[in-house]
């Protein structure tokens, strides 16, 4: 079972990779975007974890809840709703069927691309996060997950922007790998690494 405490390990283990790694996703994003990527992420993460005992002494559902709302307010650009969004359906889901991680996670994902007027295969953060809806359904064990993860990253290099500002470079847009993709492997691995 995961619990409130489960979740402040995810968080603040997620806010640390995200500041280690906030240059790499400006630099990601500067080369098919704005460059603002990991200041969004970083500013968003950080809010999270300066938070961190409010949002963990509530019941699960509402701290993903509470992270979600936070993110919106933080983050910005297009993927603060998008982020956002994930925790806060992870929340609503788990609400109504504590336990059922799997199916709330492929929920919110199916929320994120219903909020991003989007797809897989776009050149976006749904490319890893629907792979790895697939592999937790799957049963995989952890580390495969996080294979996958990899694996999807590294898959958007070769493909062309269809969402978001990096579509603006069309073609252009090939042989970059997406920001957004990079961002949620970040997440990935470090709830991976804490989560039982
Ligand atoms: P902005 O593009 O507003 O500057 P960010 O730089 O913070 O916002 O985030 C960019 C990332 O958001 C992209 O790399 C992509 O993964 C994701 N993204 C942007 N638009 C969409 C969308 N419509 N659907 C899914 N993901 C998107
Ligand atoms: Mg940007």
């Amino acid at each position: 079972m995961i619990d409130s405490s489960h979740l402040r390990a995810a968080l603040l283990a997620i806010a640390e990779a995200v500041s280690a790694h906030a240059e790499e996703l400006t630099a990601l994003d500067a080369a098919i975007g704005d460059g603002d990527h990991g200041a969004n992420m970083k500013r968003g993460f950080d809010a999270v974890a300066a938070d961190i005992d409010t949002i963990c002494a509530k019941p699960l559902a509402e701290a993903l809840k509470a992270v979600g709302t936070k993110l919106v307010m933080t983050i910005g650009g297009a993927s603060g709703p998008l982020y956002g969004t994930l925790f806060l359906t992870l929340g609503k889901e788990l609400a109504v069927n504590p336990e059922a991680y799997v199916v709330a996670y492929r929920k919110a994902v199916e929320a994120v691309a219903a909020r991003g007027k989007s797809g897989i295969n776009q050149k976006t953060l749904l490319d890893v996060l629907y792979p790895v809806a697939d592999a937790l359904e799957a049963g995989k064990p952890k580390s495969d997950v996080v294979a996958v993860a990899r694996a999807a990253v590294a898959g958007t290099k070769d493909r062309k922007a269809i969402r978001g500002r990096a579509s603006f470079l069309g073609d252009r847009s090939i042989g970059h790998i997406d920001p957004g993709a990079r961002s949620s492997l970040l997440l990935i691995e470090a709830a991976a690494g804490v989560l039982p």
